[in-house]
């Protein structure tokens, strides 16, 4: 990141996020737990979407480019999160969002509607050619001088902005595991390289939280140089798929919550932390393993 300071202070990014130890519900089984709460970056903006958002909005503030794209469901953390950038900078955003929410707002469209965002209903079909190239280039003519950001924030130019958060872990050595949500793969690419790039020892696992095995893979290695060697996610985590929250589940979040160690909601960090307590309990891990859980924000998507 060139220069990243001005969007810092013009947000009030708390940076860097605190790390502390954590106690999950059932115990730890000999395992020393740690979290880096990204959570807490911002109130409004979701903790991993900063981190993978400031390229983009970095290039549309050095280049003076006033109008972007990008795309998201009706509950996007991303979209949500780029809507209040954007009305900050100044930036016209236009949200091609999946489904037909016209009559019935979820929260976070009110707040992008509120923050001046124009709203594009897609259907499913349409929503499916996100990444296409013709359709892109058919956006590029209706909206000429805009800037296309992919769902999730998730391209090329996320991956400095999130490697960064690593730097801001004072002994990354320490730690024998960095585990990470992956849904659209931007962050756990990010990581990978970034581990890579600081010759760490900490194993970087990422925890599904769709049903997409290979898929995701398939995903990450896209934003990766050819030839990456990727490191593992686990499909087992994902309860269901997208978004689903059995019982069991919410219950562990609730859990986990009202313990006082770590808010988390069942999209993402809740399913992570599931994840972390059941890989515990398996022994998954060698003994003593130093375990880093990375929390990447969405409490907004809890409303
Ligand atoms: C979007 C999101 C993720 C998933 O990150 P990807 O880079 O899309 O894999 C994880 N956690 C939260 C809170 C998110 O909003």
């Amino acid at each position: 990141m060139q220069d990243p300071t001005n969007l810092v202070n013009k947000f009030g990014i708390q940076a860097p996020s605190p790390l502390h130890a954590v106690t999950l519900p059932e115990g730890n089984h000999g395992y020393s737990l740690y979290v880096k709460r990204d959570d807490l970056l911002h109130p409004i903006i979701s903790g991993n979407k900063w981190r993978k958002l400031q390229g983009h909005l970095h290039k549309m503030q050095t280049s003076g480019m006033t109008k972007c794209i990008s795309f998201g469901g009706g509950f996007s953390n991303h979209l949500h999160a780029l809507g209040y950038c954007c009305k900050q900078l100044d930036i016209d955003l236009t949200a091609i969002v999946r489904g037909d929410y016209n009559h019935q707002l979820t929260p976070m469209l009110q707040d992008l509607a509120h923050w001046g965002a124009t709203l594009t209903f897609v259907d499913r079909k349409t929503y499916q050619l996100r990444d296409d190239p013709n359709y892109l280039a058919q956006l590029s003519k209706t909206h000429p001088e805009a800037n296309l950001i992919p769902e999730g924030g998730s391209d090329t130019l996320a991956l400095s902005g999130v490697a960064a958060l690593l730097d801001e872990i004072p002994n990354l050595d320490h730690f024998d595991y960095l585990l990470c949500p992956v849904a659209s793969a931007g962050t756990f690419a990010a990581l990978a390289k970034g581990m890579k790039d600081r010759n760490s020892r900490c194993q970087l696992i990422g925890i599904a939280m769709l049903k997409g095995e290979g898929y995701l893979e398939e995903l990450a290695s896209r934003l990766l140089p050819n030839g990456f060697n990727l490191p593992p996610i686990l499909h087992r985590f994902h309860c269901g798929g997208y978004a689903k929250k059995p019982d069991y589940l919410e219950a562990f979040c609730q859990a986990l919550t009202q313990s006082g160690e770590v808010p988390v909601e069942p999209v993402y960090s809740g399913k992570l932390f599931y994840a972390l307590q059941q890989l515990t309990q398996a022994k998954y891990f060698p003994r003593g393993s130093a375990i880093l859980a990375l929390h990447t924000g969405g409490l907004q998507g809890a409303r």
